[in-house]
């Protein structure tokens, strides 16, 4: 079935086109224990539900012919293979562009591990990694049902953008004399804007708002299933606009932690403050967003900094310890299989345009704040809109100024990775580069 129904036979095929939207939300809770992500420390699998993670997808029609789906996930991460699945049944049954889809997830640390290679040097045994396969087969199919039933229930719509602030991101690079650790830093770059999108049906009633921030989801590292601040502001925002679907898409946070942290009080605080945000945003005057929408999707080849050689990677499989030992085994691993270590990464750029109110970024991996800042001096002159784990979540991508500087987001964490990383500088250009291109 074809997603441009016409309106034929009524009088409303002789008005100007105008936007049709649809939304729809799964639980995509577990329903058992499950081995959860974010930290490489944990030593046991979930005990429990403190919020249940959700699947929501807004689908728009510009009424020229262009469609957007935006999925937004309560989950660490977009893996690569779930995004092309979703694409896959999105072209098969709805003729959409691969280009059409945007995926999203908050980067909750308290969701299930959907990242088979993080479970390697991991506590988790046999039976935990089985049960982390079906969970991820059943999301798939989960996924695909939900954006045929936004798809399905495309209505004549109106949009408007609105933005405002929350303060509770901090930058967490703090430079000491041994470099730079993973600790809050007030005097570093962050972005605190809370970009909203309100989509109101032809009754002008609210049924859909999508919003952003900038800053990692982990307020909380325990072994309850939980969307984090994220989860507790879409929870907030629903609670308070009843019949409204509230979407959060995370921006570039990579390096912004919510400062204070650690407790599920402080992570209700944070959903708070950002649900604030968002209806603070709310007594703007609106902007109206017109279409058409122009999309771009782009994979583009970023370059890792030469590996180690074979004998330096032997030394340090030998004589490091965790993190770093296992990383360099991987490496080896892949050398002895593949006869080399990968050089490159397919890193996806894509670029929204609704038309020249709105361009919306949505850049794949852990981005920093960096680029959202340059891009939105660049682009400047529509509303500009940064997200950062979009469509394929593998790991940091740091800007030339976080490269140099060195820690953990420049490259110490992809020791937990199979990547060869870090990335060579030429990533910063080469991102920026084509987001301008998808941009004009
Ligand atoms: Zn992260």
């Amino acid at each position: 079935m074809l997603l441009l129904a016409s309106v034929a036979g009524d009088a409303r095929a002789q008005e100007p086109p105008g936007w049709r939207a649809g939304v729809a939300n799964a639980r995509i809770t577990p329903q058992t224990s499950l081995w959860m992500a974010g930290y490489a420390s944990r030593k046991k699998p979930s005990e429990g539900v403190a919020l249940d993670l959700n699947a929501k997808c807004l689908a728009l029609d510009d009424g020229s012919g262009s469609h957007l789906v935006i999925v937004t996930l309560d989950l660490i991460g977009v893996p690569r293979d779930l995004r092309d699945a979703i694409e896959r049944h999105a072209r098969q049954k709805w003729d959409l562009p691969s280009a059409a889809l945007l995926m999203n997830a908050s980067h909750t640390h308290c969701g299930p591990e959907l990242r088979p290679d993080r479970l390697d040097g991991s506590a988790a045994g046999d039976e935990e990694r089985k049960a982390g396969g079906a969970y991820y087969e059943g999301l798939k199919a989960t996924l695909c049902g939900l954006i045929d039933r936004a798809i399905g229930a495309l209505a004549p719509a109106k949009l408007e953008f609105f933005h405002a602030r929350a303060g509770f991101a901090m930058n967490r690079r703090r430079p000491t004399e041994k470099g730079y650790i993973n600790a809050p830093y007030p005097d570093g770059p962050v972005d605190h804007a809370v970009p909203v999108l309100r989509v109101s049906g032809a009754d002008g009633s609210p049924r859909a708002l999508l919003f952003g921030y900038a800053c990692h989801n982990t307020t909380l590292n325990y072994f309850k299933f939980c969307g984090d601040y994220a989860g507790f502001a879409q929870r907030d925002i629903e609670a308070a606009h009843p019949g409204v679907t509230a979407l959060f898409a995370i921006g570039c946070g990579a390096d912004q932690n919510p400062y204070p942290r650690g407790t599920e009080e402080q992570a209700q605080q944070h959903g708070r403050a950002l649900a604030n945000g968002v209806e603070a945003a709310l007594l703007t005057v609106p902007k109206p967003i017109r279409g058409p929408l122009k999309i771009g999707l782009k994979e583009i080849s970023l370059d890792f900094a030469p590996a180690p050689s074979r004998a330096e990677l032997e030394k340090i499989a030998i004589e490091s310890k965790d993190p770093d030992r296992g990383h360099a085994r991987r490496l080896l691993q892949e050398l002895d299989r593949e006869g080399k270590i990968r050089s490159t990464y397919p890193y996806l750029v894509q670029v929204i345009r609704f038309d020249d109110d709105l361009t919306v970024v949505a850049l794949a991996g852990e981005v920093v704040v960096d680029y959202s800042l340059r891009l939105k001096r660049e682009l400047a002159g529509p509303a500009v809109w940064l997200m950062g784990y979009s469509n394929d979540v593998f790991g940091y991508v740091p800007s030339v100024r976080v490269l140099k500087e060195g820690g953990y987001e420049a490259g110490g964490a992809m020791h937990y990775t199979s990547l060869p990383g870090p990335f060579a500088e030429s990533i910063e250009e080469k991102i920026i580069a084509a987001v301008h291109e998808l941009a004009r």
